[in-house]
């Protein structure tokens, strides 16, 4: 009998599987069911198989599955019209791609060819892909390491700055007429939900202008409404040149997005970016429907509250440090190390999220969170933390 293909060991796998879904539950094989705080690295914004998102992808795969982003698509103008409605103003330009990754490399590329420069200023503890040009991009050692392992990898990072985080005189002095973006995560996930101070992003845009540098701001992870709007740093009062999205948009389907000024795209001319699959049909129109639910069900405002009201709640558990974050993209830092707090909620039927801090757990549940389930979430942490306390 032929043997099946082994897949690369390259994931943690966490101990369950997960058969069926909805809104913020997810039930495994045997029938239980898990509240869900962690909404598969901040995917279903809208919630497990929300009616409208299932009901879009049903009816354009009966319509039209795929043809290319060269043709007209009625999908794409329908979720292009939908992003008008939420998208900050300045921003009037996007390029659809299939993933955070690709949506930064194209941001990245955009930049330098509008500044007709190399040099990317990026920061401590920020993680924007698994490209090479991203990598060496990442924060820290681990996924720099990964890019600088050839060749190729040592000849970008020697194009990249990496700044401290949330110093807003080591920006000033960093951003130079040689640079030709800085990309930023508002809210930087992976390092734990960390959030930029305002005075820290009014300096990078103050520097970016001064420099002539194209800013960008990666919101794959904290766009899409889960920080109020559809980006953290506008919530913040700061304008990008270059928006970056993903993992929320399409509530599941492979879709990433590059919103622009318009004077980042000047002289953009036919060739100058591309994608086989981007902007398919079926991302399009399960994005259009997720953005039109999340929004008309006011879930950024909401995600607003909520995130507030649990940070508040945790602030005062046992063994919690402090909270950070925004919205719905929380990190709570604890005096114990957070992976069996991680264990202990799983055990309990609650599924939470590491970061690259081993004593930060990272809370990023569906937009569409009721208060039953925080006050069922909160209950949970808090007995979980009180027993990890005394085993300490
Ligand atoms: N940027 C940020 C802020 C992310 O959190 C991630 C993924 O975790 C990425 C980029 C990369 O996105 P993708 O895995 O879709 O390429």
């Amino acid at each position: 009998m032929l043997s099946p293909l082994v897949e690369m060991p390259v994931y943690s796998r966490w101990p369950l599987e997960i058969v069926r879904a909805s809104g913020s539950y997810l039930w495994d094989r045997a029938g239980r069911r898990y509240l869900d705080f962690y909404a598969g690295h901040a995917v279903a914004g809208s919630g497990h198989c929300h009616p409208r998102v299932v009901a879009a992808i049903r009816e354009q795969a009966e319509k039209l599955i795929f043809y290319s982003s060269a043709l007209p698509c009625e999908a794409r103008e329908r979720l292009l019209r939908v992003l008008g409605t939420l998208t900050p103003p300045g921003l009037t330009r996007a390029f659809f791609v299939n993933s955070g990754a690709e949506a930064n490399e194209q941001a990245l590329a955009l930049a330098r060819r509008r500044t007709g420069r190399s040099r990317i200023v990026g920061f401590e503890g920020a993680f924007h892909g698994r490209t090479l040009a991203t990598l060496v991009l990442a924060g820290s050692e681990h996924y720099r390491n990964l890019a600088r392992a050839g060749e190729a990898g040592r000849v970008l990072a020697e194009h990249v700055r990496c700044l401290p985080w949330n110093d807003p005189e080591a920006a000033r002095a960093g951003i130079d007429e040689q640079v030709a973006a800085v990309i930023v995560e508002p809210v930087q996930g992976l390092a734990g939900a960390r959030k930029a101070d305002g005075e820290f992003l009014r300096a990078l845009r103050e520097a970016c202008d001064a420099a002539g540098a194209v800013l960008i701001f990666d919101e794959v992870q904290s766009g899409c409404l889960r920080c109020g709007g559809l980006s953290a740093g506008v919530e913040m009062g700061v304008q990008p040149d270059l928006l970056t999205l993903a993992k929320g948009i399409a509530a599941g389907l492979p879709l990433g997005a590059v919103l622009a000024t318009t004077a980042v795209c000047e002289g953009l001319s036919v060739g100058d970016l591309g994608s086989t699959f981007g902007g398919a049909p079926i991302p399009c129109a399960a994005a259009a429907a997720n953005l039109s639910a999340l929004s008309e069900e006011g879930r950024g405002r909401r995600a607003l509250v909520h995130g507030a009201r649990l940070a508040r709640a945790i602030a005062g558990m046992p063994s919690v440090v402090g909270v950070d974050g925004l919205g719905l993209l929380l990190g709570v830092r604890l005096e114990v190390p957070a992976r069996p707090v991680i264990r202990a909620l799983l055990s309990r039927g609650v599924l939470t999220g590491t970061s690259a801090d081993p004593h930060v757990l990272r809370l990023l549940p569906p937009l569409v969170i009721e208060e039953a389930e925080i006050e069922l979430f909160l209950q949970t942490l808090e007995e979980v933390l009180q027993i990890s306390g005394e085993e300490q």
